[in-house]
Parts: structure tokens; C-alpha cells; sequence
């Protein structure tokens, strides 16, 4: 399906050039990845390893990959070589093998750990006590570097249920990370989808991950 180079740019105007676009292109083919890049786009995300290891392969390389699923640690090796941002580290288990995958290939992978705020479905993801477990053991994985945090909100209808998610998240966010400890890197906070993205921007999203508003409905 084409591009709607309209609704690119409508959203990218949106955002203001202070929050970063992932155009997420799961289960979407090559050449629509193509499309948006030529428009431009840089950052794309992917949920299977070896749907992003494929389309990896044929596109071109200045492409920044986010691996947006849940990442399995025996498929960690596979995206360490090239994988730009890791979003959704959710044990101390898998950050281990991100590390040792990482040392290597000779490289530092920066990685965010999904923290779970949708309270009615079971999602993926750390919560608080687990949270800051991770961070305690983060400073001895040498090859790891931890940006922030994502989380998904509730897949629901009810806007003020999502903004409390994410205004929860973003509370923990500034805990881990307040800018001020920092001023050289910028911690990334990564919230909002399609439906919800608006929101998860007024709440202090500074990266959003966006699919079928861009790519189109997923089959
Ligand atoms: C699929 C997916 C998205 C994009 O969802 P859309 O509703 O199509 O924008 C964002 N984040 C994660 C983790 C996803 O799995």
C-alpha cells in the first residue's frame, strides 16, 4: 500500500521536531519502508527478529533500528551486530545477555526497560520493585547503556485511564532519570502509539512509536 505522505508530514508537524518518530513497519513490506525513507524517515520499528534481520538486509544502512517486541534472549544475537535502540528489556535476565552479545560485537547497545502500567491487561514489563532492581545491577553491564524507560498504555477507550498510565510512568521516568543528572545525554522516554500518541506527548513522551497511522491498517 503507498505512503500517505500527507498524514507523514501532518504528524511529524505535530510532534514539533521535539519528539522522536519510530515509524514502526511490522508486518509492512520492504517497500513501504523505502517510501517513508524517502521521505526522509530514519528511525523504524520492528517486533519479530527475524522480520527486522531480513528487511535489515535490503534496505539501506543508515536506516536506525528500534526493536519495539519481546525480545527472546536466545534471538538477542541475532539484532546486537546492528540494532540502534532496544526498547523493551523487561528482566534483568535478558539485559545479561544484551551485555554479552554486546561485548561481543564490540559494541555499547542502549536499551530502555519496559515498565508495565496497563492495569487491565497482562502486558509485558517491570514493575516498580523490579524496576529498581534493574537499575541497582545496570552499572556493572558494561556494554549496555540504559537511556529511559517505555511502557503501553491500556487498550481502551477511556483517555483520562491512558493519561494516568502515562503520567505514572513518566513519574518514574523522572525518578530514574531526572534531566538535570544528565545534561550531556537525553534520556529517552518512549510512550504513545496510534491511538494514544497526543496524550502520551502531553505527558512528557519524548518518543513515540507509530504503525498503522502511517503505514495503514495491519492485515
Ligand atoms: C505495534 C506496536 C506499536 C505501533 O502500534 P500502532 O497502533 O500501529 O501505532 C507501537 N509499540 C509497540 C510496542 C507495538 O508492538
Amino acid at each position: 500500500m503507498p505512503i500517505d505522505a500527507g498524514k507523514y508530514r501532518e504528524v511529524l508537524a505535530g510532534l514539533g521536531g521535539k519528539v522522536k518518530l519510530v515509524a514502526v513497519s511490522k508486518t509492512k513490506p520492504a517497500e513501504d519502508i523505502k517510501e517513508l525513507y524517502d521521505l526522509g524517515q530514519r528511525d523504524f520499528g520492528e517486533n519479530y527478529v527475524q522480520e527486522l534481520v531480513d528487511k535489515q538486509a535490503v534496505l539501506p544502512a543508515d536506516i536506525r533500528w528500534h526493536f519495539i517486541g519481546h525480545l527472546q534472549s536466545n534471538k538477542v544475537k541475532y539484532i546486537v551486530p546492528f540494532v540502534h535502540l532496544i526498547h523493551g528489556v523487561d528482566s534483568l535476565r535478558l539485559l545479561k545477555e544484551i551485555d554479552k552479545q554486546a561485548a561481543r560485537s564490540g559494541r555499547v547497545i542502549t536499551c530502555l526497560l519496559q515498565v508495565f502500567i496497563a492495569r487491565e491487561e497482562t502486558k509485558f514489563g517491570l514493575d516498580e520493585q523490579e524496576l529498581a532492581e534493574v537499575m541497582q545491577s545496570a552499572p556493572g553491564l558494561k556494554n549496555i547503556s540504559i537511556a529511559g524507560l517505555m511502557g503501553m498504555a491500556s487498550f481502551t477507550e477511556d483517555p483520562e485511564k491512558i493519561r494516568s498510565e502515562f503520567h505514572a510512568l513518566r513519574s518514574l521516568f523522572d525518578k530514574y532519570f531526572p534531566s538535570a543528572a544528565a545534561p550531556a545525554t537525553s534520556s529517552i522516554l518512549s510512550m504513545g502509539m496510534s491511538g494514544d500518541y497526543k496524550i502520551a506527548v502531553e505527558e512528557g513522551s519524548n518518543m513515540v512509536r507509530i504503525g498503522s497511522l502511517l503505514f495503514g491498517k495491519r492485515g
